[in-house]
């Protein structure tokens, strides 16, 4: 398997160097040249297979330039960082179904993806007698996932964007604790957007880049949606082999990049899983998009779900690719009208084409708070924000799915928002053991300005040469 651009300008390469080169050097993302699908013996065969095992199946068949073992072993050693064998549970809380994706060491989904992305980086830079400067933008979630992932790491060094002040407590000091010197946060005076901007538009100077050797663990990163593909074909089959003949996801969403595996995934074990429900906060552009035929550009508004307050997802130009027909000139297209004029339309056709993967709606904070109340009067287990507004969609939409069960992802621990959880159940989550003593810890941080040109001037003065 090969990989192209959503924008059909760079020559087909192979996977090791989609990972490394992150965004296209046209502009666009990398995908697979085909969406592989497996048949029913295959499926048959993934049933029975622990968490590891599978998701070294899965990967293999994506990353066919990895050698065998070298896949196996950074896979074991990305989920063995996790506090649990399964990995990625599936529990059952009131009338739910919960897969539970934050048992990593930064207690969100994103630790699944880039567990795995921090020790395959340094695999092949190792290989290849190498460095790397890392440089991502985060709106909390992924800068903490993405400096565990690599901290201490020998070949690279790594600069995280966030938005200042507007990241949770506890995320903010997950990144700015961390001791190593490898690691360096930059905190935006701005909005998510303003740093993804930034990191964008220092990704789009190739000389800086060259010279840098920057790299990207953001949500676009390939390796990132691959490794996400797993859990959802795990709880597909666990499901199936417990005799559901159709299983649908709900999956709460900001960049489009969880929801995207969920594409890729329902694609590879067609038809196991049926629809994705696409649930996002009041930042409702992809729910617009979904159900209206219309993506267009709004403000940004802060939520007690941080990690969807977005308004351009940058995942979305994969999903374009596909209804587009995969026909790069018309993405290539696309996306220049959209930069001009922040709005997309799409036919009645394509709408209908839409509509048969994702089923969309947007959940208000008061929804969501009186989500987490209900699920944990019911039941008494607690979820976080982000995991509301996901279980708040299944239960406004569950009657206008086909039959089969609806499992909701759990993208964060509780106590990662403690304010939103004891707003709603009247007390503050436990931390987990792996957290206590980090409000004492000293922090490292850096505040600059939504300036280009300054982060670029910290990252020349910091980076690994
Ligand atoms: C990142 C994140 C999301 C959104 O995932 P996308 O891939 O950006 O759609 C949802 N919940 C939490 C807790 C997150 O960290």
């Amino acid at each position: 398997m090969k990989y192209i651009s959503t924008r059909g300008q760079i020559e087909p390469i192979e996977f090791s160097q989609a990972v490394m080169m992150g965004l296209a050097t046209d502009g666009g993302l990398l995908l697979p040249d085909s969406l592989p699908s497996v048949d029913e013996d295959v499926l048959a065969a993934w049933q029975e297979l622990e968490y590891q095992d599978l998701a070294f199946e899965v990967m293999s068949i994506f990353a066919g330039d990895v050698p065998r073992e070298v896949l196996k072993d950074l896979i074991t050693r990305s989920y063995a960082a996790f506090d649990t064998p399964e990995v990625t549970p599936l529990v059952s809380a009131g009338d739910y179904l919960i897969l539970e994706l934050f048992h990593g060491p930064t207690l969100a989904f994103k630790d699944v993806a880039l567990q795995f992305l921090g020790n395959f980086f340094s695999w092949l830079l190792e290989q290849k007698n190498e460095y790397m400067n890392i440089l991502g933008a985060t709106s909390g979630d992924t800068g903490s996932a993405a400096i565990y992932g690599v901290k201490g790491k020998r070949n690279i060094n790594i600069f995280i964007l966030h938005p200042h002040g507007r990241v949770s407590r506890v995320q903010a000091l997950q990144m700015t604790t961390v001791p190593d010197k490898n690691v360096f946060n930059i905190a935006v005076k701005g909005t998510f957007d303003d740093c993804q901007a930034i990191v964008k538009a220092i990704f789009n100077d190739l000389d800086f880049k060259a010279e840098y050797r920057l790299g990207a663990i953001n949500s676009i990163n390939w390796a990132r949606v691959l490794a996400q593909v797993v859990y959802y074909v795990f709880a597909a089959l666990k499901l199936k082999g417990q005799g559901a003949d159709r299983v649908h996801f709900s999956v709460p969403t900001g960049n489009f990049g969880d929801i995207f595996a969920g594409f890729v995934a329902k694609r590879l074990i067609d038809p196991v899983i049926g629809r994705l429900i696409l649930a996002t906060n009041e930042n409702n552009i992809l729910t617009r998009f979904v159900m209206e035929g219309i993506y267009e550009r709004g403000r940004v508004v802060s939520t007690i779900s941080p990690s969807m307050d977005i308004q351009i997802a940058s995942n979305f130009e994969r999903y374009l690719y596909y209804l587009y027909g995969e026909d790069p000139s018309r993405v290539a297209e696309a996306m220049k009208e959209f930069e001009k004029s922040g709005s997309l339309r799409f036919s009645p056709e394509e709408k209908e084409i839409a509509r048969k993967d994702f089923i969309s709606t947007s959940i208000d904070q008061e929804e969501t708070v009186a989500t987490i109340a209900g699920l944990y009067q019911e039941s008494g287990y607690v979820i976080d924000p982000h995991t509301a507004v996901g279980v708040a969609a299944c239960r406004k939409l569950k009657e206008q799915l086909e039959d089969g069960p609806v499992v909701c992802l759990a993208t964060a621990h509780p106590c990662k928002f403690p304010e939103a959880v004891a707003e709603a159940t009247g007390k503050e989550p436990k931390l987990p053991e792996k957290m206590k003593g980090i409000q004492d810890m000293p922090q490292r941080l850096k505040v600059l300005p939504a300036s280009t040109a300054e982060v670029k001037r910290f990252v020349e003065e910091n980076a690994l040469k």
